[in-house]
């Protein structure tokens, strides 16, 4: 198939437009707001006397919640589009929720606006679209995230209700979030691909309780923003049941899919950043008789930089635009392909940036050390990069036979001689000639 990614002229328009507000009105955000808890903390004054108001002008832009269809009020960019605007939001904390698309309201938003019944998206979608409700994704329990087939969190019947009980751990935003979307067995007796489902459950039902917050990095213990929650005997109606009973995989794949190729969207524009204060520390520092940028080893330093973000955003976009081509499940292995690349080239990029700001560089005065462990954290968040390598072994596995008899099929004698017969005639008179 040809590929292509050019860029309308209107479309790149929009792109300078995004990249001018990102600068003038996201990272002053950034710097005053730093706390990332406040950009999902609703009751902070922040929200109505500043962000509303940026957001009406994205919204006056057409720019807003572009990952949404039409029927959802955002645009039905495809992903090639969406890649092109996420790598410049990418660049702020807080761009994303001024143009409504952050993580993880938009995944769930995607979720629901594919599983909900009209009754659900009334209640939960349309005040989430409108940033008047946060949720969170409870998914990963305490004692098992990479493999599904640990959790043991329960929901059963009781009448028309389901009554849920387990722990969950980096239920990321519960502490701001109205409601939660959270999986847990429903049929023990079958594989927990079908034995699973997900339910709706606002944060304020009796049962439910934060038991630590959980933070990275060195936010002080007992702080932060991906806790420890227990659901205790929590009963929610029948009609919290999101999707049908036994649908929450396929649920999870359509959310985590989306989301992971966004991460990686947004982490092209977060790499490319590190590189610009790269690229300006080392004309800008001298030393040994000269700037940075004239060694050697800083040169290299730059250009495995350089080499690695293109071949990263190539890839993103072709990840991209190979779900716009066959749809998200068909490009599963592209998207595990981006989602195992983007903790490599953004810790990578990152590390060469502190190294060369000295100790400046690890320092709390300068913002390479929140990049570091974002950087770690997407090695882990939406799955752990071992597990997406399976991913794409299996796909690159699909279908290829074992060589016939005990030789590979490339191995040289084999195919000389088979070769070699075939232009025996010419060979005979070569060998005649010398
Ligand atoms: C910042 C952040 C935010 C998050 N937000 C959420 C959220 O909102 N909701 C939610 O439900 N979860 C969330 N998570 C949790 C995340 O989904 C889990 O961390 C992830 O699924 C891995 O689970 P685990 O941490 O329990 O690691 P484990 O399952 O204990 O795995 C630990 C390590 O073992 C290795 N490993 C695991 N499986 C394999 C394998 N098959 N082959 C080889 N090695 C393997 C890997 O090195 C892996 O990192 C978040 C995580 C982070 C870091």
């Amino acid at each position: 198939m040809a590929w292509d990614f050019s860029t309308e002229p209107e479309f790149e328009e929009k792109l300078d437009w995004i990249g001018a507000f990102v600068r003038d009105e996201a990272e002053p955000l950034d710097l005053a707001f730093a706390d990332g808890g406040i950009i999902y903390d609703k009751s902070h004054p922040v929200h109505d006397e500043v962000v509303r108001p940026l957001q009406q002008k994205v919204k006056a832009q057409g720019l807003w919640a572009c990952h949404l269809g039409p029927e959802l009020g955002g645009k039905g960019y495809g992903q090639v589009k969406l890649a092109l605007m996420a790598e410049i939001l990418g660049r702020s904390a807080w761009a994303p929720s001024l143009f409504g698309c952050q993580a993880p309201d938009s995944g769930n938003a995607e979720i629901l606006a594919h599983f909900g019944s009209d009754a659900q998206k009334e209640r939960y979608l349309e005040p989430l679209l409108e940033q008047r409700s946060v949720s969170c994704y409870s998914m990963t329990e305490p004692h098992a995230g990479a493999d599904p087939r640990l959790f043991n969190c329960r929901a059963e019947r009781d009448g028309n209700d389901w009554v849920i009980n387990g722990e969950k751990f980096f239920s990321s935003n519960m502490r701001y979030a109205d409601f939660a979307i959270v999986m847990a067995i429903t049929n023990p007796d079958v594989p927990v691909y079908q034995g699973a489902s997900m339910f709706l459950v606002p944060t304020d039902t009796p049962g439910l309780d934060i038991l630590r917050h959980t933070g990275v990095g060195d936010e002080p213990e007992g702080t932060g923003n991906h806790p420890h929650v227990r659901y205790e005997n929590v009963r929610v109606p029948g009609d919290a049941l999101l999707g049908g009973e036994g649908q929450a995989f396929r649920i999870a794949q359509t959310r985590l899919g989306g989301g992971r190729l966004h991460h990686a969207m947004r982490t092209v524009g977060a790499a490319q950043r590190c590189f610009d204060m790269m690229l300006e520390r080392a004309v800008s520092r001298h030393t040994i008789g000269g700037p940075l940028s004239k060694k050697q080893m800083v040169q290299e330093a730059i250009a495995d930089s350089w080499v690695q973000l293109l071949q990263f955003r190539l890839q993103v976009l072709h990840a991209a635009w190979t779900c716009d081509q066959v749809g998200g499940s068909a490009a599963r292995a592209e998207i595990a392909g981006v989602k195992v690349a983007t903790p490599k080239v953004y810790h990578d990029v990152v590390v060469r940036a502190i190294q060369l700001h000295g100790a400046l560089g690890v320092s709390n005065e300068m913002p390479f050390t929140k990049h570091l462990l974002m950087s770690l954290s997407l090695g882990l968040a939406d799955g752990p990069t071992e597990v997406h390598k399976l991913t794409i072994a299996k796909a690159a596995l699909k279908g290829v036979e074992p060589a016939e008899g005990l030789w590979p099929t490339e191995h040289l004698p084999k195919r000389r001689a088979e070769a070699c017969q075939r232009f025996a005639h010419l060979l005979e008179h070569e060998v005649g000639n010398r």
